[in-house]
């Protein structure tokens, strides 16, 4: 296993400043965009939320609307059939809140339609300051590959784990770095060994029986 703090600093080194990018302004278009960014880009969903917000902006407005009229400003996203049918059905259960802010707790989050553990956790860390380390694809390959999880671990094992190796006033930059990490650096197909710091020490590239991605 990397020694947690060799990594945090690493990180800290790597990515002095990490935010959200999901772009919304209020508890309910955050708590869409989540849903939305479920299997495609944060950068797809910023590109679709403008005009979606701008035709439904409370969840009165999005309840009463044509199912059709929601898929049509998100059919640029994968899943977006299913995601309309759920952004309709969460709406329902969300009217009469008052400014658009939803407070929930987790297990009523994950009560809504088309909520899951991620999108729940998300959404408590990002508006609520709910500290925790929620596990996307890149945090649970990143967390395996380098000894603090198993790869087969379920996202909520994965996130369990991190928090007992990481301080707790670190868990949302973590949720934000380790992503940017596997964007940029230890991406799934071609991890640019080479330039990682852990090159020598990676549990992950000791165990392979060739040299991923090294640079000449
Ligand atoms: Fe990822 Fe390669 Fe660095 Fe290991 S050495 S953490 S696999 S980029």
């Amino acid at each position: 296993m990397i020694e947690p703090k060799l990594f945090l600093d690493y990180l800290h080194e790597l990515y002095p400043e990490v935010k959200a990018t999901l772009e919304f302004s209020n508890d309910f278009e955050c708590l869409v965009a989540i849903l939305l960014s479920a299997q495609t880009t944060d950068v797809s969903v910023n590109k679709v939320t403008p005009v979606l917000f701008k035709h439904f902006p409370t969840p009165e407005e999005m309840a009463k609307a044509n199912i059709e009229d929601i898929e049509n400003d998100i059919k640029s996203l994968g899943l977006y059939r299913a995601k309309a049918k759920h952004l309709k059905e969460l709406s329902l259960k969300l009217q009469g809140i008052s400014d658009n802010t939803i407070d929930l707790s987790f297990e009523e989050l994950r009560a809504l339609p088309g909520v899951g553990w991620k999108t729940a956790t998300v959404f408590l860390l990002e508006r609520k300051g709910i500290a925790s380390i929620p596990v996307d694809t890149h945090i649970k390959r990143i967390s395996g590959r380098l000894g603090y999880s198993k790869p087969n671990d379920e996202p909520e094992v994965v996130s369990k784990k991190l928090m007992k190796h990481f301080p707790k006033g670190e868990w949302q930059y973590l949720h934000h770095a380790i992503i940017l990490f596997g964007r940029n650096v230890c991406s799934a197909k071609n991890p640019l060994c080479g330039d990682c710091k852990f090159r020598d020490e990676c549990p992950y590239l000791r165990k392979c029986s060739k040299t991923i991605g090294k640079k000449s």
